[in-house]
């Protein structure tokens, strides 16, 4: 040791075999993402703090107690606070806004790796410096606007579904998925739930440990979230009685996204509804998940998000939805090692396939993911329920589509698909189960 000074705690140094395995985790969830039609982003390590105040929430654990914060420095002139990100979400939507990508180029989709900052207690798979990969969809139009009408529910479906594909690649054992719905910020959805709940848990206040009994009138979800079993007892028999009434559109979320995910997820990975799940983050509406896994202990979380569409807009930005997730990459890795896995490897970066819905129907979706799951780049509109052939075909040509497959009232109800050559201009009809093996048959 050189003169006593050793590594701050909670961070690690990474080299040999360890630096190896971190590395081929990141190439795989970089490549599963661009496979996804994602793009890659990088927002700066420390930001001003009022961000996170602003997006996660006075009343949460990260900005009560957790948070690394350099003090303004008045007598050199700067005046700020500064804070190192707890997590990159609030960076990636102020981007979003800075770059004037609302108006530029509307939905965006963006992943990120890379290190994030909590002064938590030290403890087995909980690092002060740790590292996430995390994707997120921002600027759905929740609202129809003017001839554009609102985005389809599937953004929320695929932000689950990419990460539950890269969590399944890199081998890890007993993947289980939880997924809930915290409901919304208009009026009667989340509120009326809170009321609720406030009321049902004062009931049997004296039983909760002191944290909760703070948390009733803060922040009352986050009793739910409480591992302690005196607790987990009192909020079971509240929630048993008290019935989840959220908006018709928490509530239409919900019916797509939770047969969707059910199809659609990998071999292996298991998915419950939980009313228990509320997530840490004050930002959530609608629908919330988490990924747990074997071999850590027994906080077994390795990611999780859900969906926040008022935080664009509580940020200053247009009433703009927006969805995402984050692995803590430290967890997978740790879980990997106990399924004895091996490093996986990441999908090639192939030719682009553009997969076009023309007709409002999960249908082509589908379609889109499962060529996704097979390692095909595939691109996929989640701005709009549907879009003519032509539109469709302008976007895959921008995009340098090698191949559309296109889903339009005629194919959906033949059971069929269109699949057009872009460069050459053949076009085909096939069987929709036979797309795959067409896809790769012409890709090679
Ligand atoms: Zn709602
Ligand atoms: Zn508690």
């Amino acid at each position: 040791m050189t003169n006593g000074i050793q590594a701050p705690r909670g961070t690690k140094d990474l080299f040999g075999p360890e630096f190896d395995r971190f590395e081929a985790l990141e190439r795989l969830a970089s490549g599963v993402a661009r496979t996804w039609g994602y793009a890659g982003i990088r927002t700066p390590v420390f930001e001003d703090t009022g961000l996170f105040v602003r997006s996660i929430g006075e009343a949460t654990d990260i900005v009560e107690k957790e948070m690394f914060t350099v003090p303004p420095r008045e007598d050199k002139g700067d005046d700020k606070s500064y804070t190192l990100r707890p997590e990159n979400t609030a960076g990636v939507v102020r981007a979003y806004l800075e770059h004037n990508l609302h108006k530029t180029q509307g939905l965006a989709r963006f992943f990120y790796i890379g290190p994030q900052f909590r002064r938590e207690r030290p403890q087995a798979g909980r690092l002060r410096q740790f590292h996430q990969m995390g994707a997120e969809v921002l600027g759905l139009l929740r609202e129809a606007k003017g001839d554009q009408p609102a985005a389809p529910y599937t953004a929320y479906a695929d932000v689950i579904l990419m990460a539950a594909e890269i969590l399944s690649r890199a081998g890890l054992k007993g993947l289980k998925l939880r997924y809930n719905s915290v409901g919304c910020a208009k009026p009667g959805c989340r509120d009326g739930y809170r009321e609720k709940l406030k009321a049902a848990l004062s009931a049997g206040k004296e039983k909760l440990c002191g944290d909760c009994q703070r948390r009733i009138d803060r922040n009352v979800f986050r009793v739910l979230d409480c591992k302690k079993p005196n607790c987990r007892e009192v909020s079971a028999a509240v929630l048993a009685n008290v019935p989840q009434e959220f908006c018709a559109e928490c509530r239409a979320q919900m019916d797509f996204v939770s047969p969707t995910v059910k199809e659609l997820l990998p071999a292996g990975v298991e998915a419950a509804h939980d009313q228990f799940l509320v997530r840490g983050l004050d930002y959530y509406t609608g629908t919330v998940f988490e990924f747990t896994a074997e071999g850590l202990g027994s906080q077994d979380a390795v990611g999780g998000g859900g969906s926040y569409d008022g935080l664009i807009e509580e940020m200053g930005g247009p009433k703009l939805g927006a969805t995402g997730f984050a692995l803590g990459l430290e967890r997978v890795l740790m879980s990997q090692e106990a399924a004895k896995a091996a490093s996986p490897e990441a999908p090639a970066a192939g030719a682009l396939v553009y997969v076009a819905a023309a007709v409002d129907s999960p249908e082509p979706y589908k379609l889109a993911v499962r060529l996704r799951q097979a390692g095909i780049r595939t691109d996929f509109d989640l701005s709009a329920p549907a879009r003519g052939v032509g539109n469709h075909l302008k976007r895959a040509s921008k995009l340098g589509a090698r191949l559309a497959v296109i889903v339009g009232e005629d194919e959906l109800k033949a059971g069929e698909a269109t699949v057009k050559d872009m460069a050459g201009g053949e076009q085909r009809r096939i069987k929709a189960a036979d797309a795959l093996a067409e896809v790769k048959k012409t890709l090679g």
